[in-house]
């Protein structure tokens, strides 16, 4: 038997356990610029775009509301509101 296995070398990647960013994509400007500040406390949230200032206050928050929920009723009430303004 000459056939020697060829060693490879193993990687060790670690992944570093990076909080995955709340960054969603505004309806606006199309850049991915949302960002959800939650304050469940208040039952308020806050969505603004980092790109172009749009910003939108949704105050049906509760102890169970997660950023993507807010993110969804402020899709749904941005298209409302132009669906009023046009
Ligand atoms: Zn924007």
């Amino acid at each position: 038997m000459s056939k020697l296995g060829r060693r490879r070398r193993q990687k060790v990647i670690r992944k570093p356990q990076k909080r995955i960013p709340d960054v969603y994509p505004c309806p606006e400007c199309g850049n991915t610029a949302i960002k959800i500040e939650l304050y469940r406390d208040n039952g308020m949230a806050v969505v603004k775009c980092g790109s172009c200032g749009l910003e939108m206050v949704i105050d049906e928050v509760n102890s169970l509301t997660e950023p993507v929920d807010v993110y969804g009723e402020f899709i749904d009430r941005f298209y409302e509101e132009r669906e009023v303004a046009t």
